[in-house]
């Protein structure tokens, strides 16, 4: 699955005529624009791993030791809260989840499920995929089912 494609990240110093080195928020820009892939980060000294760009790794503590790394954007709900009363960026989505997930790479990070409205609609444990999204923060829902799971829905009375 090598897309063979190169960031300018490695492109030295640079002279004249020459591309400048995208900063992070452009490559994370690109990712999402380009490839729909979730970018995150990966410490060239001891692997750990993250989606929030550091200056210094926290667990090695080695200064500009991260470098790009893509991610599957699978992942699976550790916990979450159902948030009745939104900050202003979400404030035609509540109530929504807002999750802490284990992605499959085994890191950890905060999301919110849009589609998510009662604790009936998410189960802890279950398992969420990442989704490109324009909104704020790393927008999650559940997978959609394959083959006729053939979930019963309760019908009202
Ligand atoms: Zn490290």
């Amino acid at each position: 699955m090598s897309s063979g494609r190169t960031t300018p990240t490695d492109a030295g110093r640079s002279g004249p005529g020459e591309a400048p080195t995208l900063h992070s928020i452009q490559q994370f820009t690109r990712a999402y624009e380009e490839e729909g892939r979730l970018l995150g980060y990966a410490c060239r000294s001891c692997g750990f791993l993250t989606l929030t760009y550091l200056l210094v790794c926290p667990r090695c503590g080695t200064p500009h030791s991260l470098e790009d790394r893509l991610f599957s954007g699978g992942g699976r709900v550790l916990s979450y809260t159902l948030q009745h009363v939104p900050s202003d960026e979400f404030v035609n989505d509540a109530p929504y989840a807002y999750a802490l997930i284990e992605l499959d790479e085994g890191v950890r990070t905060s999301g919110w499920l849009p589609a998510v409205k009662r604790p009936e609609d998410l189960a802890v444990g279950e398992r969420v995929v990442w989704t490109r999204s324009y909104r704020t923060g790393l927008v999650f829902e559940r997978p959609p089912v394959a083959g006729g799971d053939g979930a019963d829905r309760g019908t009202g009375p």
